[in-house]
């Protein structure tokens, strides 16, 4: 069974229709990713997926059943989403934004628990726990975002364009964490990328967005070596 199935999803903004049936699914383990150009959909679907946009139309279902309708009963139920432009909070320290990441959480010894955790594992954000986060660098702020995502022990972490903005060797960086995050925590992701060479290399399975359809869907390493999508998303001739 998927761990997310999405069925005929019709999402507007008044007269754009800017997802237009759209279908996908995502099993339990897998590095799923979608991209797509400027304006395709992709993060209206990741903002549908976590409730910040109301669909018209279509089911969403999440280990086999429907997804509650607000945002906030949405990560209740295992979903995490970090968004597109990471929106920490620049004001608050470090430690704020990660625990912000657990404010579903009651338990405050499982609250400390997970946070030492993401010190353990992000040493840089360890050494700056007081810092104000908006002084951290691009790649030091998606870092944050990822681990204030993973607060809430996530079942499926929606990442939207992680990469965007930030030098070469950080954004090797950065789909190096994502796939460790797979590997490592069993995490499911569903990836949204402009940088589709690097997001095709790193999914198990992708979904091609055009104007709010799917239009292509297949194993990351097929995409990438389909001569359809060289020529539109890998700058090949
Ligand atoms: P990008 O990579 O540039 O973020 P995207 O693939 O994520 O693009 P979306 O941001 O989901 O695309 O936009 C899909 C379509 O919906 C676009 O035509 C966009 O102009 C439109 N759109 C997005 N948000 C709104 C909004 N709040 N109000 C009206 N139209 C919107």
């Amino acid at each position: 069974m998927s761990l997310l199935a999405v069925n005929n999803l019709h999402v507007s903004y008044g007269p754009v229709q800017a997802l237009r049936g759209v279908n996908l699914n995502v099993e339990a383990g897998s590095i799923v990713s979608i991209i797509g150009a400027n304006g395709a959909g992709k993060t209206t679907l990741l903002n549908t997926l976590s409730g910040i946009v109301k669909p018209k139309s279509g089911s969403i279902l999440f280990r086999g059943t429907s997804l509650p309708e607000r945002a906030c009963k949405i990560i209740r139920e295992g979903i995490a989403h970090v968004p597109e432009g990471r929106k920490i909070f620049p004001g608050f320290t470090i430690e704020e934004n990660l625990l912000a990441g657990a404010y579903i959480v009651d338990d405050k010894q499982l609250v400390d628990e997970r946070r030492d955790a993401m010190y353990a594992r992000f040493p840089i954000l360890a050494e700056r726990t007081h810092q104000q986060a908006g002084t951290l660098s691009g790649g030091e702020q998606q870092m944050l975002a990822i681990a204030r995502g993973l607060m809430s022990d996530p079942g499926l972490i929606l990442l939207d364009e992680p990469s965007l903005g930030l030098a070469p060797l950080v954004v090797k960086a950065v789909f190096e964490l994502v796939r460790e995050i797979r590997d490592r925590s069993g995490k499911t992701i569903l990836l949204v990328e402009q940088n589709a060479k690097k997001a095709l290399a790193l999914c198990d399975y992708a979904y091609v967005l055009e104007n709010g359809v799917i239009v292509l869907e297949g194993k990351g390493d097929e995409l990438l070596s389909n001569p359809a999508i060289r020529k539109a998303y890998l700058g090949a001739e």
